[in-house]
């Protein structure tokens, strides 16, 4: 799952991935980095981030797209945190599982 791709099908929705250093989460303030707009279906990440930092967050991101798009509109980040940074290593440790 490289980075530049530029668009994730989820639950056959195109979700539109955006590597930018400045993007507004919704009512958050904080400077994240990343987030997943659902309404717009793109998922941001933070640019200064190094390379496996913007991986690690976009499958973190990509988590919050399938969970919505799943029926889960409201999610545990805690829960979202422990399994994305998992998922991450998996991938990372199986590279070419889907290929
Ligand atoms: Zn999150």
């Amino acid at each position: 799952m490289a980075l530049n791709k530029k668009t994730i099908k989820v639950c056959g929705l195109i979700y539109t991935v955006l590597v930018t250093e400045y993007f507004k989460a919704g009512d958050d303030d904080r400077n994240l980095w990343g987030y997943c707009d659902h309404e717009s279906q793109t998922i941001y990440i933070r640019e200064s981030l190094s390379e496996q930092k913007k991986r690690q967050v976009l499958i973190h991101e990509l988590t919050h797209a399938v969970l919505h798009e799943a029926g889960y509109p409201e999610q545990d980040e805690d829960m979202v945190n422990r399994f994305s940074i998992i998922l991450h290593q998996v991938l990372q440790d199986n590279q070419g599982l889907m290929t």
